[in-house]
């Protein structure tokens, strides 16, 4: 069942979102080659609870990071490691979850770490343009096979894969909400999103096949079977009849 937001609902969303694109920003303004990736956890996590939020992620399920942070052919879901150190060439994902006054906000980007290959900088660029192909069609009344569609047919004709087994969803007073969003759907069917409705939409893709595998050892680490790259890119969106606000715009006043 979809949960309408009211006005003021979608006030507190926002703030939570401006916090979680905000801890985005500051992770960014600290990758560099030889940084670990606990470090980034410290720094996103100072940055929300200075902001008076709380992690959301933190001990979601158990999950033992603020953050989710995943490098190269690791999906989503990294878990945050002192012995995982970034380096130059690398791309990492990182995905942020922000909770104040009731509301989640949440968020993710992939970033280059120092130089990278063209290769790497092609499904980063084609991953997050696949989030604009959605926002072409954010509306009222959009249907769901339209937005996984949106995805999956534009990054397909790059050669790259949609992860199938992992999927967006509603956010709100819950992290993860009705409906599944998932990154691939046939267009014209599905459910419709309506006003009110505050959705956490995210393309994961893959420059190889679409298989992923969770490692065994943490139970959390998804990567990608062959062993290639994934990128990911994720907003938190507010629904009405003229289109869409984005919730984790860290500018947003
Ligand atoms: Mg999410």
């Amino acid at each position: 069942m979809l949960i309408l937001k009211t006005d003021t609902d979608v006030r507190k969303m926002r703030l939570a979102g401006k916090i979680a694109g905000g801890a985005l920003m500051a992770a960014k303004a600290a990758i560099a080659p030889g940084v670990s990736t606990w470090e980034l956890d410290k720094i996103i996590e100072s940055y929300i609870r200075s902001h008076g939020a709380i992690p959301s992620f933190k001990g979601y399920g158990g999950f033992p990071g603020s953050a989710c942070i995943s490098i190269n052919n690791v999906v989503i879901h990294g878990i945050p490691s002192k012995k995982i150190l970034l380096q130059e060439g690398d791309i990492v994902s990182v995905d942020v979850g922000a909770y104040i006054d009731g509301f989640h906000g949440d968020t993710a980007k992939t970033f280059a770490v120092g130089d990278i290959s063209a290769e790497a900088a092609r499904l980063m660029e084609v991953t997050e343009n696949s989030l604009g192909e959605v926002m072409k069609l954010l509306r009222e009344g959009v249907r769901l096979g339209d937005i996984g569609n949106a995805v999956d047919s534009y990054v397909t004709g790059f050669g790259y894969t949609t992860v199938k087994d992992f999927v967006g969803h509603g956010v709100g007073r819950a992290l993860h909400e009705d409906p599944s969003i998932p990154n691939y759907g046939t267009p014209g069917r599905g459910l419709r999103l309506m006003k009110g409705t505050t959705v956490a939409i995210e393309p994961m893709v893959n420059a190889g096949v679409e298989d992923v595998i969770v490692d065994n050892h943490d139970g959390w680490t998804v990567r990608t079977a062959d062993g290639k790259l994934s990128a990911h890119f994720e907003h938190t969106f507010y629904i009405d009849k003229e289109g869409f606000v984005i919730l984790t715009d860290p500018e947003d006043n």
